[in-house]
């Protein structure tokens, strides 16, 4: 937990040397709560005042990264209980399992679902982040089917055996792919030198915190320190008991042990099931989400549900205020003004999309707020449209002089006719409406 200046001060020699450069003891804490110096300007610290704020200042659940380059997943970081206090950081990586009794040619298939399971939504790239190899064979199956994913998918990599030597070949294949470790034998100690061997992160399993956090111990101390964490499989009370409760010891208490990201496999064979399940789990506070059934339904709903949780909510997701041609738009084409809140500009694109007739759509900067609530906020006048018309050229684009504006905000037609000397013509309440009425033009 970071400390204030005050708490940082208590700490200090109090003898205001002057060694560090700056006049007073205290004068030095407050920039080092700022994080603006580094604790070995002052020389005259203890060992364990030292310690204190080198571990102050470290985050409260470690960044764990799997993977590499631009498939690089990094989960944890997370600062807060709850996503109004500040932000969830970085999105929980979904991944599917499969199993290595699978033949080439059935992972393959699987491999291809898999990798097409990407989306577009609000303008962002949504897409699954990994795929865990089981071994429920032999060494030289698993062996095999882990070339098989790596030579077929770019997506990030669990390895899940009990058997170490299988684990080392595994690693050797997959080294450069940074892959995470997930032993299913319980022992840890030929698995905790392979992960330091091959600088791979570790998931540790224990069935209850006290366990889990005496095993992360016993792993730092073999030296491995990007590690998730694992309660086992549980029922579900029990398993978002088990996240909230090390969240919270990670981020209240300041747990060091159990500061890290969280795993949960997910063991449903409905696929409508483990979706539900799954998303429990994206709410609180999984760090990886594993699946056995990955399928397009489930896996948008559970993408879609984890860009809203990991949406700043002091920033609404927002697009560059401008004038857009949609399809072939020219100077005869309808000329539609929304906001640039994402979720309503994409919306009304959707809809004019559908109607097939080319138009522009003349998104206001009304700091990514929907029509209503910009509107209710003054961010949305008549003033605002017409200085958005006039700078972004729409006048220009049109040879006629008419404007669409939503059907909520019909009352403000005669104030933005008087301001852009536009013919203002007031469209559907509900983007749904929108081909219709455009078709009916
Ligand atoms: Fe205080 Fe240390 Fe700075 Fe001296 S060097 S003033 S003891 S903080």
């Amino acid at each position: 937990m970071a400390l204030s200046g005050l708490d940082i001060y208590k700490l200090l020699p109090k003898t205001n040397c002057r060694e560090c450069g700056f006049v007073t003891c205290l004068a030095f804490a407050m920039q080092l709560a700022k994080k603006a110096v580094s604790i070995d300007k002052c020389p005259y610290l203890s060992p364990d005042a030292k310690k204190t704020l080198e571990t102050s200042g470290q985050p409260p659940i470690k960044l764990v990264t799997i993977g590499s380059g631009e498939e690089k997943l990094a989960v944890g970081n997370e600062t807060v209980l709850f996503r109004h206090e500040e932000k969830f950081h970085n999105p929980c990586g979904i991944g599917s399992i499969l199993n290595d009794n699978l033949s080439e040619n059935e992972i393959k298939k699987q491999l291809d679902i898999i990798n097409k399971l990407k989306f577009e939504r609000i303008g962002q790239a949504l897409e699954v982040n990994l795929v865990a190899i089981k071994q429920n064979s032999t060494a030289e199956n698993f062996l095999k089917a882990v070339a098989c994913v790596m030579n077929n998918t770019r997506l990030g990599l669990v390895l899940m055996t009990a058997e170490p030597k299988a684990l080392k070949e595994a690693l050797k294949i997959t080294k450069d792919r940074r892959p995470l470790i997930y032993s299913l034998s319980g022992d840890y100690t030929e698995v905790a030198q392979l992960a330091k061997e091959f600088n791979a992160p570790l998931v540790a399993i224990a069935q209850n915190l006290e366990a889990l956090s005496s095993l992360t111990q016993d792993l730092n101390k073999q030296g491995v320190s990007e590690i998730v964490l694992d309660t086992g499989i549980k029922p579900i009370k029990d398993k978002i008991w088990d996240l909230t409760q090390i969240r919270r010891l990670a981020l209240k208490k300041s747990n060091r042990s159990l500061g890290y990201p969280m795993l949960v496999v997910v063991d449903k064979n409905d696929p409508v099931e483990e979706a539900m399940e799954a998303a429990s789990y994206v709410a609180k506070y999984a760090g990886i989400i594993l699946l056995k059934n990955v399928n397009t339904a489930e896996a948008l709903s559970l993408l879609t549900l984890r860009q809203n949780i990991y949406t700043d909510p002091q920033k609404p997701l927002q697009i560059e205020p401008k004038l857009y041609p949609i399809g072939n738009a020219d100077k005869n084409s309808p000329l539609l003004v929304t906001t640039n809140f994402s979720l309503t500009y994409y919306t009304v694109l959707g809809e004019v999309e559908a109607s097939k007739i080319p138009s522009y759509i003349l998104s206001v900067d009304t700091e990514g707020m929907s029509v209503l609530t910009a509107w209710a906020a003054e961010k949305f006048t008549p003033e605002k449209i017409n200085d958005s018309i006039n700078k972004s050229g729409a006048k220009e684009a049109v040879a006629h002089k008419k404007i669409i504006i939503p059907g909520y905000v019909a009352v403000m037609s005669g104030d933005l006719e008087e301001a852009s000397g536009l013919q203002v013509i007031v469209g559907p309440k509900e983007a749904a409406g929108l081909p219709a009425f455009l078709k009916n033009l």
